[in-house]
């Protein structure tokens, strides 16, 4: 099976004519244009679309490897969010004015999504609602402290309320939520292919110029205005790469970032069960682990639950296990099932996986080579459904030669030291990820972990990096 007939969004964005389209063609002969972005996920496709916006005569050529949207981007929990969450790292390396900056831009990038769907007439089923952050477990409760003490700090003690076991089930009625945290974002959910494969036509209806089934070499970062493909060369005066966790193969950005693995099962429609639980306002949810869960609802009665750190790719090298596995999606399922009894009964409509492209700083950031010409976005860490169309803004007005308040946000050109090679890549790697796993789930059941998994479990923390 390919991933858009796994992938339960995909496959329900497809059956509809507005978002399906045909295939564009693969480039087959040497090319130029003013800007080629590589990869069609949201990145690349706000990339082009903020570009048409800047300068409506701007020629961009986009090659994406599969089909746009097919890679993360259509198939990702659809939790629309900016950086609140962020705000204790943000205040840590930015101070409390430069996280007030990116909080804000955050905030403009959540409305921007919001706001073209509506000018768009794009149904991506999005429902306005806060997050709710759970213990589930013991182990983690008061895990929010360092967020409330953030919030109090920047004056945003409005955003947050936390929550005793009772008011979280008001919320969700979980029999695992042990207590909680709302916070109030502005976000929402949605049904993320659907925002993907819309976004991917309004770049066609602007006069993007989009080859799909064509993989790129990875560049040489001392290249400068060209990419090769098997089936010709694309020359341009500037070049945006978005091709996200895919990049931590590639040279020049093998210690970027470290490409980890997660996994979301979705159920068949149970709407009575979700009113039992009285989880009916479309708040999104996620839990304290360390290898984070996430789950939402859609709006016809269905738990989509995901988990993250299932794998690691050490190499960098993206295999088939990123798309499907069924130890990750089993992962997913029983997190369900022990979340919310009450859907044992319930089938399982699909399981599906991608890569997540994690930065050491958990932050994302627009990076540009040494000489100048190529732009990139990296290290969304699993938060881009809002951040992307911030950084699709900077990639445009980079590609374009301008300055303005976007290319001068603290994330711009802050780019975090390098992830160290041992035990974040190569054979160490695969033990930390284990452990931390294990460290995890003893938690989750109420056990004290050994010795040898915490220590193993806290070497990344120990270091001053978060895998998450
Ligand atoms: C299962 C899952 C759940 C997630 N949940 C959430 C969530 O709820 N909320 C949230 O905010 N974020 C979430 N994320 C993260 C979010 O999906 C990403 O941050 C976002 O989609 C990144 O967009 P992108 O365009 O940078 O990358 P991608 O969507 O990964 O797009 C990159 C594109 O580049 C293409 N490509 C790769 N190599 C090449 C090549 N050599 N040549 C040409 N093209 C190439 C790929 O095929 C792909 O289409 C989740 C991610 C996953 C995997």
């Amino acid at each position: 099976m390919t991933i858009s007939e796994t992938c339960w969004w995909l496959r329900e964005a497809l059956e509809h004519p507005e978002f399906r389209g045909e295939p564009t063609a693969p480039v087959t002969r040497d090319l130029t244009a003013d800007v080629a972005i590589v990869g069609g996920g949201y990145t690349g496709l706000w990339t082009a679309w903020h570009l048409k916006r800047l300068d409506p005569g701007v020629d961009v050529v986009l090659l994406e490897r599969d089909e746009c949207g097919f890679g993360p981007s259509g198939r990702n929990g659809g939790f629309l969010n900016g950086f609140y969450e962020h705000m204790p790292a943000l205040r840590e390396r930015y101070g409390d004015d430069g996280a007030r900056t990116v909080l804000a831009a955050g905030d403009d990038a959540v409305a921007g999504v919001v706001a073209w769907m509506s000018e768009h007439g794009v149904d991506a089923w999005y429902r306005p609602a806060p997050s709710l952050g759970v213990a589930s477990s013991r182990s983690q409760v008061g895990a929010w402290d360092d967020l409330v003490e953030a919030a109090r700090g920047l004056g945003l003690e409005d955003r947050i309320s936390v929550l005793d076991r009772d008011a979280v089930a008001r919320v969700c009625a979980s029999p695992s939520f042990e207590a909680g945290f709302v916070l109030r974002d502005g976000g929402g959910t949605l049904q993320p292919a659907r925002l993907a494969r819309a976004l991917r036509q309004a770049c066609l209806d602007a006069g993007v110029r989009i080859h799909e089934g064509t993989p790129v070499r990875p560049p040489d970062p001392g290249t400068v205005g060209r990419i090769e493909t098997a089936g010709g060369v694309v020359r341009a005066r500037a070049v945006v790469l978005g091709a996200n966790a895919w990049m931590a193969a590639w040279p020049g950005f093998r210690r970027r970032i470290v490409a980890r693995a997660t996994y979301i099962a979705v159920t068949e429609p149970a709407p009575d069960r979700l009113a039992d639980l009285g989880w009916t306002d479309g708040t999104g949810i996620y839990d304290l682990r360390s290898s984070l869960r996430y789950l939402r609802t859609t709006p016809d009665g269905r738990i989509a639950l995901g988990v993250g750190g299932q794998r690691g790719s050490w190499t960098g090298r993206i295999d088939d296990r990123f798309d499907t596995d069924e130890a990750g999606v089993g992962h997913a399922v029983r997190a369900i099932h022990r979340f919310f009894p009450g859907f044992r009964g319930v089938p399982i409509a699909a399981g599906w996986g991608g890569p997540i492209d994690v930065s050491p700083t958990h932050e994302p950031y627009v990076g540009t080579l040494p000489h100048g010409r190529t732009h990139y976005a990296l290290g969304y860490t699993g938060n881009g459904v809002g951040p992307t169309h911030l950084l699709g803004r900077v990639l445009a007005a980079k590609a374009l030669g301008l300055e303005n308040d976007d290319t001068r946000l603290p994330l711009v050109g802050d780019e975090p030291r390098p992830w160290p090679l041992q035990p974040f890549r190569g054979a160490g790697a695969s033990l930390v990820n284990a452990a931390v796993v294990r460290r995890d789930d003893a938690l989750d059941a109420g056990r004290r972990p050994d010795v040898l998994t915490r220590l193993v479990a806290g070497l990344p923390d120990r270091f001053g990096y978060h895998i998450g």
